[in-house]
């Protein structure tokens, strides 16, 4: 889903900082840490890429391609503005999309039946 500033409180920077230093700059959940490249595996298991390059060798990571993390600042019931430390994680991509799948297909599917209703007026 699009980033929207209008939906975040004022201190927002403020408190992904905190959030940031709560979790040592790793993915609260997987512990990948942020800034490298490295890959998930089935599990969900984080490996960091072997070498400088962003892409790992096929013997080392077979069927896995490396991404650079960046995590990110995850309001675990969707909320924005409930920013009480429980209800925050800092995630890599993979744990926060996960994470939203079932927020994001149920928004998907309201935009979709708004279109629809929209369709039929005319
Ligand atoms: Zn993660």
């Amino acid at each position: 889903m699009r980033w929207n500033r209008s939906n975040y409180v004022e201190e927002h920077e403020e408190i992904r900082r905190w959030i940031q230093g709560r979790a040592q700059d790793l993915c609260e959940w997987c512990t990948a840490p942020n800034h490298v490249f490295g890959f998930h595996n089935k599990e969900g298991d984080f490996y960091l890429a072997p070498g400088p390059g962003p892409v790992p060798s096929a013997e080392d990571s077979p069927g896995y391609v490396a991404k650079k993390i960046i995590l990110t600042m995850a309001h675990l019931d969707q909320d924005t503005r409930n920013n009480d430390p429980e209800n925050l994680a800092f995630l890599c991509q993979r744990c926060h999309l996960n994470h939203d799948r079932p927020h994001n297909l149920v928004k998907i599917g309201e935009a979709r039946d708004r279109r629809h209703n929209q369709m039929r007026l005319f």
